[in-house]
This record gives structure tokens, C-alpha cells and sequence, in this order.
């Protein structure tokens, strides 16, 4: 058990973190699921600086990830990265939910943020096999707080019940 990683289960749009990550598409444009939650709840603000990151840099490859103001929502910043459709598991689907991960912490830190929600990524219109999906997730995370230490807090947020008894299980709680 790890004191920095937390698990909640719940609606990520609620939470008080510096940050939350969404599960968004390369258009960055939102969608369904969490994205489409998101920008529901954090207003057009969000989706006018995802307008100027796409103008700016075209469109977001999977695995990257982004930064915007989180708007109305309780968080003050979102960080939007796009999940890997899940093709089967033969085509690095699992190297690109890590980079997820990864990258959105990476740019956590370069803002100074030291409280972070994730949602799971790709687990939902992506189909990503749930299990497969919270492996992943839980072993990056653990391995990146191993070598930071200014990340206070961790939180992995689960919509569904499944989801959350997989990840009580992985994160030993
Ligand atoms: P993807 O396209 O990456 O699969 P989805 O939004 O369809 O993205 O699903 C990702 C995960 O987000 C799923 O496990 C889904 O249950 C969950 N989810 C949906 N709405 C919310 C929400 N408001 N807060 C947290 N998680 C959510």
C-alpha cells in the first residue's frame, strides 16, 4: 500500500485536486464518456484553449497529453491525453496507456501541481479490458512516485464498481 496513490469511487469532475485528467480524442474536441463529463461541468473555457492547442500544434497522437485551465470545475487545471483504442493488445496498446499515464504526470510536475485524479483511461468506449487496463495504471504510477517526490497525492477515480474492486485488489487496500 502506497500512502500517495488514493482510490475513490465516483464522478472525477467533482474533485478538489490541482488537476484532473481527462480521457479525451486526438481532436480534442470532447466527446462521450468522461470528456464529454468534463466539459460539461468545467464549461466552454476548456474547449476554447483546446481550440488554440490544436491550431497550434494540430492534432494530439495517442499517449501524448495537454494542458488546459479546468474552467468552472473545483480543479484548476485539466490535463487531457488520449488513450490507445484497444485492438486486440498486439499493437503496444499497453506502451500507450503507460505513456498516458506517464506524460500526464510529467506535465503535472512541470505546473507544479502536487494533487492529480485519473480517470480510467480507455476502459470505456475504447475497450480496453478493464484488468489489463488498472495493471497498467497502477504499475506506472507506483514507479513513477518511486523516483518523484513532490507528487503528494495520487488519485485513481473509478466510475463503475468493477473498476473499483480492481484497483482495491491491485492497490491492496
Ligand atoms: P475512453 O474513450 O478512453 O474509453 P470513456 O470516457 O469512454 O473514455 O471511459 C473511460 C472511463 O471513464 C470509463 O471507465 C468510464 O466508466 C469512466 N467515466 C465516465 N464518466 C466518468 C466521470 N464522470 N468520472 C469518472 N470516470 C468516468
Amino acid at each position: 500500500m502506497n500512502t500517495r496513490i488514493g482510490l475513490i469511487q465516483g464522478d472525477i469532475t467533482k474533485m478538489q485536486t490541482d488537476a484532473i485528467v481527462n480521457a479525451a480524442n486526438s481532436s480534442l474536441m470532447g466527446g462521450g464518456g468522461v470528456d464529454g463529463a468534463i466539459h460539461r461541468a468545467g464549461g466552454p473555457a476548456i474547449l476554447e484553449e483546446c481550440r488554440m492547442i490544436i491550431a497550434r500544434q494540430g492534432s494530439c497522437k495517442t499517449g501524448d497529453a495537454v494542458i488546459t485551465t479546468g474552467g468552472m470545475l473545483p480543479a484548476r487545471y485539466v490535463i487531457h491525453t488520449v488513450g490507445p483504442v484497444w485492438n486486440g493488445g498486439k499493437k503496444n496498446e499497453d506502451e500507450m496507456l503507460a505513456n498516458c499515464y506517464s506524460n500526464s504526470l510529467k506535465l503535472a510536475l512541470a505546473h507544479r501541481i502536487t494533487t492529480i485524479a485519473f480517470p480510467n483511461i480507455s476502459t470505456g468506449i475504447y475497450g480496453y479490458p478493464k484488468r489489463e487496463a488498472a495493471k497498467v495504471a497502477v504499475n506506472i504510477v507506483s514507479r513513477f512516485l518511486e523516483t518523484d517526490h513532490f507528487l503528494d497525492k495520487v488519485h485513481f477515480v473509478c466510475f463503475d464498481e468493477e473498476n473499483h474492486s480492481l484497483y482495491k485488489t491491485l492497490l491492496q487496500l
